[in-house]
């Protein structure tokens, strides 16, 4: 069957490593009809806004997109179009796998776990405004309610069932936020008692990332609210290897749009030097969304393997710094293309190797690997 797929090439870096997931998802022989629809900086030049209805239409019509990033002006400037994106199309549940691959990039070579995040309301909600009109005042609502509270703590537990998961850890600050944070606290509790086989635990925000530094092969799936998530999975994208190769999937009641946790890095746009696997593990979250399993397992085996081999890595890969075992740096379209090359060629029912010594959970390095 052919696929209906809208794709958001976005700003900055977005335009290369969403034509490098293109790339890969060709090499999967899965039929997609791409639907292109342009959101962000390009779009702003030609239709005189960041978010045009026809790409709203076009996702509401193909209810699945892979995205690119999209640049957001600070402070001023239009409102976040990724913001807008998920409220609009309630899009509530981010979901940022970090898993480390082949060891490569982190000190933490275990480190496999997923992020939750409740993305449509909190302190993400657009509800602030100058106190006074000096500007020397502000405020920003955080808005929770029980509602969202409770679809997105059911969601991280029926990820855990889904996923094989054993425990669901939920994140928050309710011994300040004693409205807010013990809403969020009391749904994780009541949904909690729903799945008796999953362990479920709470972590205050500060001492979470305290955790997640020292031992954070330790957590399986985090829960947590707006901002929260969206510091905690910058966080374990880095613990895990880095912005390059952190994917996330957003999730509405029937619609799904697939995009890197990095940004539109404009710094390096039109360099061809992006890292694409994020994008392409985002194309991976997105086949197994459509049911295609074994074309995700291939991509993911591909990724794995061209990490693990460290012939054809971009810079963040390659350098040293970044890595003990330092090579010269590829493109972006090489290294795309040298995973693709792999998709057709890769066994993903063979166990990957493990690195020597690893204990828990993830994938690990294998030290017979050529370098
Ligand atoms: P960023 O993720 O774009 O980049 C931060 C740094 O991480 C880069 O300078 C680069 O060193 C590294 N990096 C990021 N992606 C990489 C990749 N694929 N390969 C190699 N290195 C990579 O974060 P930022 O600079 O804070 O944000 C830039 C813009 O992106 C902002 O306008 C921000 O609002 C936007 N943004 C969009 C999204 C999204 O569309 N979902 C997410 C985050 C940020």
């Amino acid at each position: 069957m052919t696929y209906r797929v809208t794709l958001i090439p976005g700003d900055g870096i977005g335009p290369e490593v969403t034509q490098a997931a293109r790339t890969v998802a060709a090499a999967t022989g899965v039929d997609i009809e791409w639907v292109v629809a342009e959101a962000g900086e390009v779009a702003i030049r030609s239709k005189g806004t960041p978010l045009p209805d026809d790409v709203l239409d076009s996702i509401r019509a193909t209810r699945v997109a892979l995205k690119g990033p999209i640049t957001t002006p600070i402070g001023g400037g239009f409102r976040s179009v990724n913001v807008a994106l998920r409220q609009t199309l309630d899009l509530f549940a981010s979901v940022r796998p970090a898993r480390a691959i082949a060891g490569e990039g982190t000190r933490f070579p275990d480190v496999d776990l997923i992020v939750v995040r409740e993305a449509t309301e909190g302190l993400y909600s657009g509800v602030e405004h100058w106190v006074d009109r000096d500007h020397s005042a502000a405020e920003t609502v955080n808005v929770i309610t029980r509602k969202a509270s409770d679809r997105i703590c059911r969601f991280a537990f029926d990820l855990a069932v889904r996923e094989h998961r054993h425990r669901v850890t939920a994140v928050h600050k309710a011994n300040i936020m004693k409205t807010t944070g013990a809403l969020f606290q009391s749904a994780f509790q009541a949904v909690a008692k729903g799945y008796p086989s999953i362990t479920a635990d709470e972590r205050l925000v500060d001492n979470m990332c305290m955790q997640l530094a020292k031992k954070p092969e330790e957590y399986d799936v985090l829960v947590t609210t707006n901002l929260f998530g969206d510091i905690l999975s910058d966080l374990c994208a880095g613990l895990a290897g880095g912005l390059g190769i952190a994917p996330g999937g957003l999730y509405g009641e029937s619609i799904a749009v697939f995009e890197p946790v990095h940004g539109s890095a404009p710094k390096y746009a039109g360099q061809d030097k992006a890292n694409p696997v994020a994008e392409i593990l985002s194309l991976e979250m997105m086949l197994r969304h459509l049911g295609e399993a074994k074309a995700a397992d291939r991509v993911y085996r591909a990724v794995w393997e061209t990490v693990a081999e460290k012939k054809v890595v971009t810079y963040d890969l390659a350098l040293p710094g970044y890595t003990d075992r330092p090579v010269p740096p590829s493109s972006c379209s090489a290294m795309a293309a040298e995973i693709a090359r792999k998709v057709p060629l890769v066994d993903p029912s063979t166990p990957l190797p493990r690195r020597a010594g690893a204990a828990g959970k993830g994938p690990g390095i294998d030290p017979n690997l050529e370098t």
